[in-house]
């Protein structure tokens, strides 16, 4: 196992004018756990079918430690790269068993009897199926399925595993127990995971890092943690989170729903403006006396407080936490205890 390296990759199809990937460089460490987020059609699948051997760059290079996989000239066939890729539809074959499935890639590869056996127990114990191996696809639930086809990735031993928007197809419920298995899985493999999901909630659940895509290209790569406290631009900071952009003029009035610790910080940073868009999580804004007006447009009952949408004065919105109950219409006044600069 090693370290995955994507030089400066580009993939440009021939039949679109727009590249589908534009010049993204990023490095996965060994046993790192990366989430690859970004809106339907950013390019996602297409990083994850270069990185597997399944499309070639148009430019840039893969490396998989010293070893080159793939750049302009040469390119190292999908079943050199021990890899493996799981995919949104399962792709299980309906007349095998279960066990039968998880053996397939060994029994591609020659292996058979006890060596094979033995190998697709383990595999099954470590997605907690153990007891399903004789079963058919068609009688277990999605969950299973998708258990059974990360067994199944898991069996070769892969270096680096490959999921693209494995949860797709799943409701809610099941989908927060199958991200629990991933990150076990991805604890007791040690495998090299690259996670492709459009969801930024469960990119932050799961990955130790998250790389944000637009338009075919990377925005941002950084912790989860990171990446909330600190995104770089607008569109990181309104995929992330919740929060809400603010365009706020530095000169006049502007800089007025800050309170002074906020204001002051945010001015440190000097990067010469007349205005800044500063992104506002709603635990940063208060509800308190002696602020900015700002009326109520939306309420939401969440249990243990109510998340409210808020416009200002001048129509642009904020979002707030409220503790106790307030009305649609209701006007109220607030100051921001902090915010970023995007
Ligand atoms: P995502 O997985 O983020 O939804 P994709 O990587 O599938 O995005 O697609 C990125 C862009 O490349 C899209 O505009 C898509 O239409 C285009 N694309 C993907 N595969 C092909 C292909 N084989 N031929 C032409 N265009 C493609
Ligand atoms: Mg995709």
């Amino acid at each position: 196992m090693a370290q995955l390296i994507l030089d400066n990759i580009s993939k440009q199809f021939d039949t679109t004018d727009r590249a589908a990937v534009s010049g993204v460089s990023l490095t996965v460490r060994e046993g790192g756990f990366l989430a690859l987020l970004g809106p339907s059609g950013c390019g996602k699948t297409t990083v994850l079918r270069m990185i597997a051997g399944f499309e070639q760059p148009s430019d840039g290079a893969i490396l998989l430690g010293e070893k080159c996989l793939a750049d302009g000239r040469a390119m190292v066939p999908p079943e050199h790269r021990n890899m493996a890729m799981v995919f949104q539809s399962y792709a299980l074959w309906p007349h095998m068993s279960v066990a039968e499935n998880v053996g397939y890639p060994l029994k591609v590869r020659g292996l058979s009897g006890q060596a094979r056996d033995a190998k697709v127990r383990e595999a099954l114990a470590s997605v907690r199926l153990e007891k399903f191996a004789d079963r058919r696809p068609a009688d277990l639930s999605g969950g299973q399925r998708q258990r059974v086809a990360l067994a199944r990735c898991l069996v070769t031993d892969p270096d680096v595993v490959l999921l693209d928007e494995p949860l797709a197809n799943l409701d809610r419920h099941l989908r927060q127990e199958m991200e629990e298995t991933f990150r076990e899985f991805h604890s007791r493999s040690g495998a090299t995971m690259i996670y492709v999901t459009h969801d930024q909630a469960e990119a932050m659940a799961l990955a130790t890092d998250v790389a944000v895509m637009s338009e075919g290209r990377l925005l941002q790569v950084a912790t989860p943690e990171e990446i909330y406290a600190r995104p770089q631009g607008r569109l990181v900071g309104e995929l992330i989170g919740q929060g809400a952009i603010l365009s706020l003029p530095l000169i006049g009035e502007g800089l007025r729903l800050l309170d002074w610790p906020a204001m002051r910080a945010l001015l440190e940073d000097r990067r010469p403006s007349t205005q800044i868009d500063i992104l506002v999580r709603p635990q940063d804004v208060e509800l308190a006396e002696g602020g900015v007006p700002a009326t109520v447009t939306s309420v939401l009952f969440e249990g243990e407080r109510y998340a409210v949408r808020l416009s200002l004065l001048d129509g642009q919105t904020l979002r707030a936490f409220a503790r106790e109950a307030v009305r649609v219409g209701e006007k109220l006044h607030v100051v921001i205890r902090s915010a970023w600069r995007l």
